[in-house]
């Protein structure tokens, strides 16, 4: 489940609330939009009801790190998926429990900000190693333990930090959350060698939403990875700061289809040896009679832009790979209802095998060389393929392939 944030408009300090998968702060008080920018790990501090005679500049933050995200595993003869929610202490520490648990999803939580005065406990715990305890977490979730792991993938995790605070009365360590007294003063809690002052760097900064080609306003909904301009019909994806431009196309549809995101990635692979679409049906057993036609296409892989559940991710990105003859070629024109990623290009490339694997139908043949295949990107763009809308489906125009409108709609919260 999705994080309920609140902080302040970037433009007229005004209280707004997001969710955590939101890049785009709407204010309704000054109706300006503003661009979150990502890269860096997102840090929120759960809410305390702190008595007054405490001192704020007292208060102390203690560090759990949260990881959240899809895990596909290709083990034996199976290609399965989970979707992992945990938190887990930043530093080892008897008093505090391990893991934060489901509190977070029933607290307003907010961004660690400025007006924070205490000092924050340094984790010992990295990002890599909350991975690595996911992947342990995954592996007693996911397949039997006999079976042969080929590959593992994470697919659009993010981790990120919260801090719980704590404070100090009468030489007593209280949990700020609930003012519960939780023991005696323990020497982490005063170590200076622990403790470290609010980084300016943890702070979120911002991009207007202004297009860099035209200056125009820009388009995008709270949860979009990818923002358009309709004047000079450009779409943007924020990188390193800034605004860069993604190449796309619309596949032509009918009047009042909606046009779902795909990451279409032409790729070369080492290991089993692919170039061609011919050489994807071949390597995955499909019963298809091979052409000039597959023989002359690149190899690409068509994956879902958008944070869907596992299951319906990977059906998904196996249907458009299989029919991506079927798509006539598309144009920029944006006036239509477009659903925009929410997925990033960086993400959808990590699934590469896992599509593989769920493509295959003679899976003992493949699954056990994806752990020496490598793969290199040739070119990626997005694509919007168009759909039906039907009273509860999304049906697309020219392949075999639906998708229930809730499962698009809500995403995917837990
Ligand atoms: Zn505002
Ligand atoms: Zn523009």
């Amino acid at each position: 489940m999705d994080l309920i944030i609140s902080h302040s408009c970037p433009s007229c300090g005004g209280p707004v609330e997001m969710d955590e998968a939101d890049r785009l702060t709407v204010c309704p008080y000054c109706e300006v939009q503003n661009y979150m920018v990502g890269g860096r790990m997102h840090r929120y501090v759960l809410p305390d009801t702190i008595p007054d005679h405490i001192d704020r500049r007292s208060v102390v933050y203690f560090p759990y790190l949260r990881f959240k995200g899809n895990i596909y595993t290709c083990a034996g003869r199976d290609v399965d998926s989970k979707v992992l929610d945990t938190t887990h202490q930043g530093l080892p520490v008897r008093m505090l429990p391990p893991s934060l648990g489901l509190r977070p999803q029933a607290m307003k939580i907010s961004m660690v900000h400025k007006g924070l005065a205490g000092k924050f406990i340094r984790r010992s715990e990295t990002a890599a190693e909350v991975l690595h305890r996911a992947e342990k977490l995954a592996r007693s979730a996911v397949g039997s333990v006999e079976d042969t792991l080929h590959h593992r993938a994470f697919i659009g995790e993010s981790v990120s930090c919260l801090y719980l605070p704590l404070y100090i009365d009468n030489d007593r360590v209280h949990g700020g959350v609930l003012n519960r007294e939780l023991g005696r003063l323990e020497n982490w809690l005063v170590d200076s060698e622990n403790l470290m002052d609010l980084k300016k760097s943890w702070l979120p900064t911002y991009l207007a939403m202004i297009c860099p080609k035209c200056g125009d306003a820009m388009q995008g909904e709270p949860d979009s990875l990818v923002v358009s301009c309709a004047n000079c019909e450009t779409c943007w994806t924020e990188d390193k700061h800034r605004f860069t431009k993604v190449p796309y196309e619309l596949i032509e549809g009918e009047p009042g289809d909606s046009f779902l995101p795909f990451w279409r990635i032409a790729v070369t692979t080492k290991g089993i040896e692919m170039d061609s679409f011919a050489d994807l049906l071949r390597i995955t057993n499909q019963p298809v009679v091979v052409r000039e036609k597959h023989r002359s296409r690149q190899l690409e892989f068509w994956i879902s832009a958008l944070k869907i559940r596992p299951k319906v991710f990977i059906t998904m990105a196996k249907g458009a790979t299989l029919s991506q003859l079927n798509y006539p070629s598309g144009d920029v024109r944006l006036d239509k209802k477009i659903m925009r990623p929410t997925l990033p290009y960086k993400e959808a490339r990590q699934a590469v095998k896992s599509v593989l694997a769920e493509t295959a139908l003679n899976k003992k043949d493949v699954l056990p060389k994806l752990s020496e295949m490598s793969i290199s990107v040739k070119a990626a763009r997005l694509v919007y393929l168009p759909f039906k809308d039907r009273a509860h489906d999304f049906v697309q125009r020219h392949s075999p392939m639906a998708v229930a409108k809730s499962v698009i709609r809500t995403a995917y919260r837990l």
